[in-house]
């Protein structure tokens, strides 16, 4: 079956593997670039942005990684969908720039500001619990991306090909319905590639 990755350079990775691993799905910690190889897909947890970058401009990381993300299905939450976006402001910095969003980071406050929210969104079976810890704001979504939750009228979980992001934590709570469908979107990857090869 299929086998993900979940970057553990810093940051929320252990409650994506359980989540996976509830799932019956092989989650990997990745903590070398070399360890890329071999994966159907990528979680880059929630952390800190900015530390993300220091470790992954190591070791030709951010190299490895820049590849792996133009091709491989990869999710990205919080500090991950910041990593995964085309323009990151407040500050700008740099980022992996492969999907096709605007975020500004911190948006909604400081720590004190983190919500836990229960919304509908467009994936079936009712509303959402959706954990926001310090979350960037996506200010803009390029027609490529498809919306599949919003809060107060932005984006919060998007979809480009075989990429998604979650401003949110979904690791955090019991639903495992987000990783659910990051894992029909590597499958259907996976299956993608079979039938083309
Ligand atoms: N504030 C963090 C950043 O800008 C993201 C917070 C998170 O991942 N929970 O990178």
């Amino acid at each position: 079956d299929i086998i993900i990755g979940v970057l553990a350079l810093q940051g929320a990775f252990e409650a994506h593997a359980r989540a996976l691993e509830s799932l019956g799905v092989t989650a990997k910690l990745i903590r070398n670039p070399s360890e890329l190889k071999e994966l159907d897909g990528l979680i880059i947890p929630g952390g800190e942005s900015t530390t993300f970058l220091k470790f992954l401009e190591r070791d030709g990381f951010l190299v490895a990684l820049q590849s792996f993300v133009e091709t491989t299905p990869t999710f990205g939450t919080c500090a991950g969908a910041i990593l995964l976006a085309k323009r990151v402001e407040n500050p700008s910095q740099k980022s992996l720039a492969v999907l096709d969003i605007t975020v500004e980071r911190n948006a909604y406050g400081r720590q004190i500001d983190s919500t836990i929210l229960n919304a509908p969104t467009k994936l079936e079976g009712g509303p959402l619990e959706m954990v926001f810890i310090r979350a960037p704001r996506i200010t803009r979504a390029e027609p490529t991306v498809e919306i599949l939750a919003e809060r107060d009228g932005f984006p919060v979980l998007v979809r480009q090909g075989h990429l998604l992001a979650a401003t949110f934590h979904p690791e955090l709570s019991a639903d495992t319905r987000v990783h659910q469908l990051f894992l029909s979107l590597v499958r259907e990857h996976v299956s993608a590639e079979v039938r083309h090869s």
